[in-house]
């Protein structure tokens, strides 16, 4: 349960989850933000005014679906990293999943990166196809990886390896 581990449900998950129709048409954000908390940056990050809240600051943000162009901006403008980017109309058996990133090392372009769920519960070993920095005043960074389309709902962060001694 969210309020007690931070992890949704499928009834949270169900209010933010874009249509299959709408997702057969290409990327589109998905704002995994469930708790009304004053917070807004992804409402003034996106250049299509494509995210809302009603009735205030408080709310939950509402991605809508029409406006959405999938361009990423809002994922690494979300401190709360909740904003992921899916694009199910990569290839025929993989998608496109972009969440944020605040670790080091940060992945590199080509690398392959152990994705995980909710739960973090390993899901795979997916390439990483793109690795944008936020900006020079935003460290987070925004990976793009490329998972098979069964997965893409799933994946929504990575473990890159390794232990801090070396081992
Ligand atoms: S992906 Fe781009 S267009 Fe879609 S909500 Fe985020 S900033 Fe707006
Ligand atoms: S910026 Fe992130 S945490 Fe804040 S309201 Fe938007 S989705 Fe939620």
């Amino acid at each position: 349960m969210l309020i007690r581990d931070g992890i949704p449900t499928p009834e949270d998950l169900a209010t933010v989850m874009p249509s299959e129709e709408r997702l057969a048409k290409g990327p589109i954000a998905i704002t995994e933000c469930f708790q009304n908390i004053a917070c807004n940056p992804c409402v003034a990050a996106c250049p299509q005014h494509a995210i809302s809240m009603e009735p205030d600051i408080n709310a939950t943000p509402k991605v809508d679906p029409d406006a959405c162009i999938g361009c990423r901006v809002c994922v690494a403008r979300c401190p709360g990293l909740a904003i992921f980017v899916v694009d199910m109309t990569h290839s025929e058996d993989t998608a496109l999943v972009t969440l944020p990133f605040e670790f080091l090392p940060v992945p590199e372009k080509g690398q392959l990166v152990c994705g995980l769920n909710r739960e973090g519960a390993e899901q795979g070993w997916y390439p990483v196809v793109r690795a944008v920095s936020g900006g020079k005043k935003n460290m987070t960074w925004m990976l793009t990886l490329e998972v098979p389309k069964d997965k893409a709902m799933e994946v929504r962060n990575i473990k890159v390896g390794g232990y801090r001694d070396g081992r």
